[in-house]
Parts: C-alpha cells; structure tokens; sequence
C-alpha cells in the first residue's frame, strides 16, 4: 500500500496582467506533476487556495489586499504569486501595496533568480557552449536601497525647487545573513565561487560596511573562491565573461538590475525564475517570475510561461521535492529543444501550447 500524498497548502496569487496566465500555467504544471506522484511511495499534493489581490482588486476596493490578507497568509507553506502592476494605478501603490507588503512582513530577505540558458533559445551573447553557463544572482530583499528612506520637498536645502532624498540602509545584521547565504549556495554548487557585488568607490559608507562584513565572511569559507567587483565592471562581465560567474550577490537594487540583464542574456525576461525566501522558515517564502505584468501583451495568450514554471521548480526545492524540481527543470530544457518556443524566444507557441507541452514532456 502506498502512503497518503503529503500535502502542501499553496497561496496563489495570481495578481495582474500576464500573471494571471502564467500562475495557471505553473499550476496546472504541477499539478500535472502531482497527479503522477500519486501512487508511488513519494505521492505529494497541493491544496490550492487563490486569493484576488491586485491592481483590479484595488479598483474594486481601494485596496491592494484585504487587511486580514497577511494574517490569511501566513500559514500556507509557501506563496505562488504572478506579477502585480497595471497602467491604472501608481507602481508605488502596486507594488508596495502587495507584494514587498508580503517580502516585508514575512521576512522573505533573500532572493534567488538563477540565469540559466536553455537549448534550443538563442542568447544575445551567440556564444557555442552558452547552454553550459548557469549562474545565480542573490539579491538582498529587505533593506538597501530599497529601505524606503527619505522624504520629499525638504526645504531650504539645494539650489531651488523641490528637494528629495533617497537613502539606502546597510546593515552588519542584514549584509551578513544574505552573504552567508550566498557562500552556503556556492557550496551547493560546482563552481564555488561568490561575486560580491557593490558600488563602493562611490558609496562610502552602506557599500564599505558591505566589503568589510563580505572580507570577515569569506574567512569562514576558505573553501570558496571569491571575488569583489564594482557594479559597472559587472555588467560588463555578464556579457563578456559569464562562464566566470557562479554567485553573484548584491543589494537589492544592483541585484535587481543585474538579474533582469541577466534573464535577458539567457533570451528573454519571461524565462526569468525567481524565489523570495525567508531561510528561517518562520513564514511563508514566495515564488514568482521576475518578470511584470505586461500590459502590452496581457489576455493575449502570448505570455510565456517558463520563468512562472521555472518558480515553481525553485518551489518545490524549498517543500523539499528535489526529483520533482529536476524534472520540471528536464521537461522545461526539453520543450525548449524540440522547439515550443512563445513570442518572446523568437517561436509562435500560445501559453497554452508551451503549457501542454511542459506536461507531455514530464512524462517522456
Ligand atoms: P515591472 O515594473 O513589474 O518589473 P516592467 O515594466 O519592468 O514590469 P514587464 O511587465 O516585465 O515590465 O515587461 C517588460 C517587457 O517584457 C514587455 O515588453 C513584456 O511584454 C515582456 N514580457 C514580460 N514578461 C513576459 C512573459 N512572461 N512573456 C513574454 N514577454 C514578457
Ligand atoms: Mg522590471
């Protein structure tokens, strides 16, 4: 006889635009990959509950999410979220109103978005092996530039006019915990190698506090090659020497910058995975594509659905399904390499049709 599945309680929030077509797909991706579970010794399953929240949501109820929203949440085992923005109400209100309101309270500091190259997509960088290249850019979630500190219209100050400050918070605590947890990943990984990240020549004080605590960490992995690089350099090293990188970490806002020019060296921002984790598992983490709503071709069914499907992979590493998340990560380099390719790769398949595919191919 084969034991009850496990099953994991799974929030979705599909949100706005090409979320909502891309939180189905991943979901009927897994559930297809649950159905298959279900009479081996390792049968798992979801219960799935969706949740309305988003920019139509505000519109509706000038609100981004219930006040009992978080409360609602924070039991679930994890959160499948989409994308959240639209033309008609300010990205400041989206945005914070939803999903950096769940990143903060559930204390989801770190944020992994791997870059990997997929067969049968073509790279900018048109180099022979660039399916060999994988790396993973680790982004602090909680503090940065992203602190939300400042203000606006600080008179007497400056030449005139309105005046705004923007601040960013480095912390020892907070750039401590996400460097550590970026040398424990490159330890999971072939390469172990962690580049840090910073614009220190130029920001003399968070980006230094960065270098120092990065210098103290290293001495406890001296089984880690590391590397120290400013921003700009790195750029430039995304598309001149990626098979260098391994780990590449960052503030939240260097890394956010570096993930997205990275997702587009693998082909395209739809393929772009991403997790919010909170490593103490006190609450919820959250798995969503990097990529946004994308008015411009949302309710088309054009949206490609691999950087949602390719979260739900880093999702079920976190419930602690590896098999499952290497054969999602097998049925999605499949699918690219007989060529079911969407709009943004360069190919005509609908969501739906990748969608299919993704499933015929978890059983090939
Ligand atoms: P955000 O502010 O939420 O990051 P954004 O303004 O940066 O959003 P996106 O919504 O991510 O923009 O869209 C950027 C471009 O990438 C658009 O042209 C969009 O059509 C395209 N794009 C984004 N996601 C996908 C996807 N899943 N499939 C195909 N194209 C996509
Ligand atoms: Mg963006």
């Amino acid at each position: 006889m084969t034991a009850a599945p496990r099953t994991f309680r799974i929030a979705a929030i599909p949100a706005d635009g090409v979320g909502k077509e891309v939180v189905a797909a991943g979901r009927a991706v897994l559930d297809a990959l649950a159905e298959d579970s279900r009479n081996t010794d390792d049968a798992f399953a979801f219960a799935w509950e969706e949740f309305p929240w988003g920019c139509g949501y505000y519109e509706r109820t000038g609100k981004m999410i219930d006040d009992d929203g978080l409360d609602r949440l924070k039991d679930f085992d994890a959160i499948y979220f989409g994308a959240v923005g639209w033309p008609t109400v300010p990205d400041h209100i989206s945005l914070w109103g939803l999903r950096l309101k769940i990143c903060q309270n559930f204390d989801q500091w770190a944020n992994i978005r791997p870059v990997q190259f997929l067969p049968g997509v073509t790279s900018p960088l048109r180099k022979a092996d660039t399916t060999e290249l994988d790396w993973v850019v680790v982004r602090e979630n909680s503090e940065g530039e992203y602190a939300g500190l400042g203000g606006r219209n600080l008179s007497g100050r400056g030449p005139g006019g309105e005046v705004a400050v923007q601040s960013a918070l480095f912390t020892e605590v907070g750039c401590e915990r996400i460097l550590r947890f970026a040398f424990d990943l490159a330890r999971t990984r072939t390469r172990r190698k962690v580049s840090s990240v910073t614009k220190s020549n130029a920001q003399q004080y968070g980006m230094v506090l960065w270098d120092d605590v990065f210098r103290r960490v290293a001495a406890d992995y001296p089984d880690v090659e590391t590397e120290s690089v400013l921003v700009d350099a790195m750029s430039a090293k995304f598309v001149l020497h990626p098979e260098d990188l391994s780990v590449v970490v960052a503030s939240n806002l260097n890394a956010d910058i570096l993930s997205d020019l990275g997702s587009a060296l693998a082909g395209s921002l739809g393929l772009a995975a991403s997790a919010n984790l909170n490593p103490e598992r006190r609450f919820p983490s959250m798995f969503e594509p990097v990529h946004g709503s994308a008015p411009d071709i949302a309710g088309q069914g054009l949206a490609n659905p691999i950087g949602a499907v390719g979260s739900a992979a880093l999702m079920l590493e976190h419930l602690g399904l590896p098999d499952a998340a290497a054969r999602l990560h097998k049925a999605i380099e499949a699918t690219t390499a007989a060529g079911v390719l969407p709009r943004d790769l360069g190919g005509t398949a609908t969501t739906e049709e990748v969608t299919k595919a993704l499933i015929d191919a978890l059983n090939a």
